[in-house]
């Protein structure tokens, strides 16, 4: 059940104030009873101190009449001797105004009144019958004199004679206006008093008696007062019983009314006093407590309506701010205001909220750090949710997988911008994926090579290694799946690289061997055709014809067996199997002595064969030495000076120069130009010079050669740590320069990297 606290504080404030009100109103209600109580008893003493005084009254007139009755002048019931009786009546009661002595019959014997009533009129009067009916003292009902015309009352008193027998009535009226005035001279204006007979017809009342006297009296008024001669009947004539009501009067207003029956008469006296007068000290007291109820009902309620505030303001604030909380907004705080409990309770909900924002900022700070860490990684991660989609990466992975950020935030596994292939280069179905494999084993992987082949090219464009491990949660649910490529195309290029060099290696080798091989073969047979021929050209008798044709036999298989020799020296060369000592040569001498070799063919050719002058600072070129193999260095200078002349022109020239490189390196440092003045070579000649064979076009012209010559002179060069380099302008000439080292320098004599 819910409800608002102001609504329970009004509950628990009607549960306090509702027994608190029925009390006072309890208590207010014993008042007033307590009040009307004193109210009707004031009322019925006035109407018993009213009743008692018309008692008294009547009780002097009893004895009065009696004291008339019982003289023995009034017995004789003698007309004449009325006078001494009146005027024994009046010297004893002087209060009665006239006195009458009458006959049963109605006949008056005496009379103080000059013009008595008629005989007949009193006979027939009810108050005359009703006395004569009375053994004694008899006070009438109101009635309307016959003389005066005023309402009266008569009292009356038999005269009897000795049997006891009523001979007549001595009677005198009472004067009502004089009664009003002994009953009720003292009563204050507000109260009403009033003396009504046996018919219930008022006789006597306090105000208004002129108007009054003979009416009947209020109905309501009448039928108390005829309970009360009930009750009277009961307790007996002499008995004074009274009766309480409250009642409108016929001047409109509420009095409280004590009604009480007169003994010796049939006549009641009715007393009222205004209820609000006689209850104005309750009325008072009524509306002071009244006054002070609703003054605590208002203390009340303004203090259940602050109090309900006090609380529900900040508690309303402490919601607010929660819900704000809720909503991740962190910056509202709960009013620590209200009672000390409101308010401890929102400064913990604050410190909880300061607690939230710190911890939240340490958060950022540490999310912050991760994600520069995750940026700087050279490797890249890629987290993936539970159902495949990217919810994390870092730039390498973009740059791996060459993807902008857009097209990486979101994009399920597999994606059509780029796909996987094995180390053999076949694509791997999305199934195999690394991320698949996690969400589908959720074990960690082990490392697996892919190529990342992208949309532009049907080749691998990177390689990576690939690791990945499940992000579970304690119950054993994958939260993520966290990929990590590193680029290991470097390395597999290497790998790829080293590969086809061993496999290129196998293969050369393989070459060499069936080179060797063949050389050796076809040496034997070689050297045995050689052999002898030279035996046969021997023979004296041979003819001069068969001699020349011999000659031919015996060029072209020297010319063959140099042409295997070489191709044996390359492949040997090639395949390292031979092992070449170098030592310091002095090149002078040996540069000269080719030149002297070379001439004769340089002459034949037509060409001028000259050797540089002396340069500056190379006056220490009859001493130079160089670390070389004698024999092999004459071989390499021989064949590119031979060359040089061979693709030279006519008149052309060939220049041989020695530089040396005064500064020491690391490479050679001894340079022997052979510069030539002939045909020259266009670039893609000059790419493919050294291949064996190669004759990059020679072969269309008349110069002989078989294309061996520039790869041996390489092969040669480098199996002594020497390399030979060429620069050429076509139609203009060529140099060919042999890189020697100088003897004693740190690099002379190590052997070279083969170069294939
Ligand atoms: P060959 O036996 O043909 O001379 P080489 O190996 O010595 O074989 O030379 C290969 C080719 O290089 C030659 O056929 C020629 O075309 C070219 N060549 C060599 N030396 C020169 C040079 N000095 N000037 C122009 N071309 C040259």
């Amino acid at each position: 059940m819910s409800w608002r606290l102001g609504t329970g504080l009004l509950a628990l404030l009607a549960i306090c104030l509702v027994p608190a009100l029925a009390g006072a109103v309890v208590y207010l209600n014993h008042l007033r009873a307590m009040a009307l109580r004193d109210a009707y008893r004031e009322a019925d003493l006035v109407a018993l101190g009213t009743s008692d005084r018309l008692r008294w009254l009547l009780q002097d007139a009893e004895a009065m009449l009696a004291s008339v009755a019982g003289r023995p002048l009034v017995r004789k019931l003698d007309p004449t001797a009325c006078d001494p009786i009146l005027a024994e009546f009046r010297a004893i009661s002087p209060a009665f105004k006239t006195l009458a002595l009458r006959l049963t019959d109605g006949r008056s014997l005496c009379s103080e009144l000059t013009q008595p009533p008629s005989q007949e009129s009193v006979a027939a009067s009810p108050w005359f019958q009703a006395a004569i009916r009375q053994p004694g003292f008899h006070a009438s009902d109101g009635h309307l004199g016959v003389v005066r015309q005023e309402w009266t009352v008569r009292l009356t008193h038999p005269v009897k004679d000795a049997s006891g027998q009523t001979l007549a009535l001595l009677i005198t009226p009472l004067d009502l206006l004089q009664l009003q005035e002994r009953l009720f001279a003292q009563l204050p204006a507000s109260n009403v008093g009033a003396v009504v007979d046996a018919a219930n017809r008022v006789l006597v009342r306090s105000t208004r008696q002129d108007e009054r006297a003979g009416k009947p009296a209020v109905e309501a008024v009448a039928q108390v007062i005829d309970a009360l001669r009930q009750d009277a009947g009961h307790a007996g004539v002499q008995v004074s019983v009274s009766r309480q009501f409250a009642e409108i009067g016929i001047d409109g207003v509420r009095r409280l009314y004590a009604v009480r029956t007169v003994p010796m008469s049939n006549w009641v006296v009715v007393c009222g006093l205004p209820e609000e007068e006689t209850l104005q000290d309750y009325y008072a007291t009524r509306n002071r407590s009244l006054a002070v109820i609703l003054a605590v009902l208002v203390l009340a309620s303004l203090a259940a309506w602050r109090i309900s505030r006090g609380i529900r303001l900040p508690i309303l604030g402490l919601a607010a701010a929660a819900r704000s909380v809720a909503r991740g907004d962190l910056l509202p705080r709960a009013p620590e205001a209200g009672p000390t409990e409101v308010r401890d309770v929102a400064r913990e909900f604050n410190s909880m909220v300061v607690a939230t924002v710190e911890a939240r900022e340490r958060l950022s700070a540490s999310e912050r750090e991760y994600r520069t860490l995750l940026q700087n990684l050279p490797v890249a991660v890629v987290s993936h949710a539970s159902n495949g989609a990217v919810e994390l990466f870092n730039d390498r992975a973009c740059a791996l997988l060459r993807m902008t950020p857009e097209q990486m935030g979101g994009t399920a596994a597999d994606s059509p911008v780029w796909h996987f292939v094995d180390a053999q280069g076949e694509r791997v179905q999305p199934r195999d994926y690394p991320v698949a494999q996690l969400l589908h084993t959720r074990l960690p992987l082990s490392p697996q090579t892919f190529g990342i082949v992208g949309a532009d090219s049907p080749v691998a464009h990177t390689w990576v290694l690939v690791t990945g491990y499940p992000q579970l949660d304690g119950e054993g649910r994958l939260l993520h799946a966290v990929v990590a490529f590193v680029d290991i195309s470097a390395q597999h290029d290497a790998e790829q690289l080293r590969r086809a060099k061993e496999s290129a290696e196998a293969a050369s080798q393989a070459k060499s061997d069936f080179l060797s091989r063949l050389s050796h073969e076809l040496r034997t047979p070689l050297n045995a055709i050689i052999g002898f021929t030279q035996l046969i050209r021997m023979d004296p008798q041979l003819q001069a014809e068969r001699r020349a044709q011999l000659g031919h036999v015996l060029g072209a298989g020297e010319h063959l067996l140099s042409l295997v020799n070489q191709i044996l020296d390359i492949s040997r060369i090639e395949s390292g199997q031979q092992e070449v000592e170098t030592q310091p040569v002095p090149l002078a001498p040996l540069l000269e002595n080719c030149i002297a070799i070379c001439r004769p063919l340089a002459q034949a050719a037509a060409v001028v064969l000259e050797v540089a002058g002396p340069v500056p600072g190379e006056a220490d070129l009859v001493s130079l030495h160089v670390q070389a193999e004698p024999t092999r260095l004459r071989q390499v200078v021989m064949n590119l000076l031979s060359n040089a002349v061979k693709y030279n022109r006519p008149r052309g020239t060939v220049r041989l120069a020695v530089r040396q490189d005064v500064a020491g390196g690391e490479g050679p440092d001894v340079h022997v130009d052979i510069t030539d003045t002939g045909i020259g070579l266009a670039p893609p000649q000059l790419e493919r010079l050294f291949e064996p064979f190669n004759r990059v076009g020679a072969e269309r012209t008349s110069v002989e050669g078989h294309g061996l010559g520039l790869a041996h002179s390489r092969a040669l060069a480098r199996s002594m740590g020497a390399e030979i380099t060429v620069t050429s302008q076509p139609g203009q000439g060529s140099c060919f320069t042999l890189h020697l080292h100088r003897a004693g320098h740190p690099a002379a004599g190590q052997r070279p990297a083969r170069v294939l």
